[in-house]
């Protein structure tokens, strides 16, 4: 199946070089020409499939004809090692549990898949492949998992300094080896303009071999449909219309949705939750998109003001703002009303949120009281609440327990270049061999 660019001025590309090059020539986001839907049988035996049986078929689904079943089902099982739990927090309000992969983010999800299939559609290169990726905190763990210590890949994490919680920076910088951590004096917009500056330089490209791992790549968004599925399949029983609630940043988590939604599954709604860095809410109520500078919430991995995953969202429904308003509601809340959340869902649920979480399961209910009638959400618990161990504990007054997976990053050494937000010193970085 040929993929093309959101933009529409490219040629089309095959996955294997739609994953290669992260983002389109025209500087669009590449996505399936066409996106078939999954048969009634599948659907039928949605509540018995788990998670990975689930996301063999719907990678297949997209993937058949780029990647040999023989090769894709191994993958995916390995991708996808974890699972995505729902807890029942509130009556008919669900927690989608999607942080119990390595790094304890969703983002696993995505990085694990994506870093399989680039080393197998590069297997047998002769220059190393340097795959640059910008994070708001929980990506370039999640890649850098994906990659420490695979042979012919490099791996250059672009954060900004001071805004990721210190756990978070010590799984970016504690890794070594084939993993480097760039520190760059600005916000993660800044980030993500070096790395597309990077991958727009042609000079650079002609000696080097540059790759993406940021939601830009088509790689990191397909397995992001996987546990729509799963927990619609669980969610079914209780015969009540089924809404999503996405903490939103790039809003590849939300578009994953989207995918699964334009391959069948029958969502309800979906609720596009952000902290205030609120542009796609606005646009959803006033059809204006005016992305700008994002400011630092306590849901630090959402703060982006110009969400490259924007595009996706119009292309899956034909640029047609009317039909995008239909099935996505946009909801932004405050620092305050998501502390305020985490506090009393954890007194009166005994449950705890993370800041990201938090946000949409405001979103979540803000959605159901509007609603006028039942139905059953799952809101996206995207990160352990342990990475954001300082936030919870002023918010709550009290220590949290960090689980082992997160406690082993606490006492490793870390080594951190420090990069302005000019182009030239990432370029030096990068032209070295
Ligand atoms: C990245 C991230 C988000 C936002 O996901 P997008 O796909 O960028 O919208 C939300 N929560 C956490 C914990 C994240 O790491």
């Amino acid at each position: 199946m040929p993929y093309i660019s959101t933009n529409k001025k490219a040629p089309a590309a095959t996955l294997q070089s739609a994953v290669i090059k992260g983002l389109a020539p025209d500087g669009g986001l590449y996505m399936p020409a066409h996106i078939p839907k999954l048969p009634e049988t599948f659907y039928a035996r949605l509540p018995e499939l788990s998670l990975s049986e689930i996301a063999v078929e719907v990678a297949r689904n997209v993937l058949a004809n780029e990647v040999p079943h023989n090769i894709l089902k191994p993958l995916v099982e390995e991708a996808i090692n974890f699972e995505t739990p729902l807890k029942e927090v509130e009556k008919d309000c669900f927690s989608l549990e999607l942080f119990h992969g390595p790094t304890m983010a969703f983002k696993d999800v995505g990085a694990r898949f994506m870093s399989r299939l680039l080393a197998y559609f590069t297997a047998g290169q002769r220059q190393p492949i340097k795959v640059i990726v910008a994070t708001s905190g929980d990506t370039g763990s999640a890649v850098a998992a994906g990659f420490h210590q695979v042979p012919g890949i490099e791996v250059y994490i672009l954060y900004p300094k001071g805004k990721v919680s210190p756990l978070q920076q010590k799984q970016l910088t504690t890794w070594g080896d084939n993993i480097r951590a760039l520190e760059v004096d600005g916000t993660f917009d800044d980030c993500q303009y070096l790395v597309k500056q990077a991958l727009a330089d042609t000079a650079l490209n002609e000696n080097h071999l540059l790759t993406s791992a940021n939601s830009i790549n088509i790689a990191r968004l397909i397995p992001q449909s996987f546990y729509y599925f799963y927990a619609f399949g669980q969610l079914q029983r209780l015969g009540k219309p089924i809404v999503f609630s996405v903490p939103s940043g790039n809003f590849g988590n939300l578009t994953g949705g989207l995918l699964a939604a334009a391959m069948g599954l029958p969502v309800h709604q979906f609720i596009a939750a952000t902290n205030a860095n609120s542009v796609v809410p606005e646009f959803l109520e006033t059809g204006n998109y005016q992305p700008r500078a994002s400011v630092q919430t306590i849901s630090n991995a959402m703060d982006v003001g110009n969400p490259s995953n924007y595009a996706r969202m119009l292309y899956l429904f034909n640029e047609d703002v009317s039909r995008i308003k239909k099935l996505v509601s946009g909801y932004a809340f405050t620092d305050e009303e998501t502390k305020k959340a985490i506090h009393d869902v954890y007194q009166n649920h005994d449950y705890l949120l993370d800041p990201h979480g938090a946000v949409a399961y405001c979103g979540a209910k803000k959605y159901t009281l509007q609603a006028g009638h039942e139905l059953v959400s799952a809101f996206l618990e995207t990160a352990h609440p342990g990475k954001f161990k300082e936030v919870m504990e002023s918010t709550l007054q009290q220590k949290i327990h960090l689980p082992e997976r997160l406690e082993a990053f606490i006492n490793k050494a870390e080594s951190i270049t420090s990069l302005s937000t000019e182009y030239e010193a990432l370029r030096a970085i990068l032209s070295k061999v």
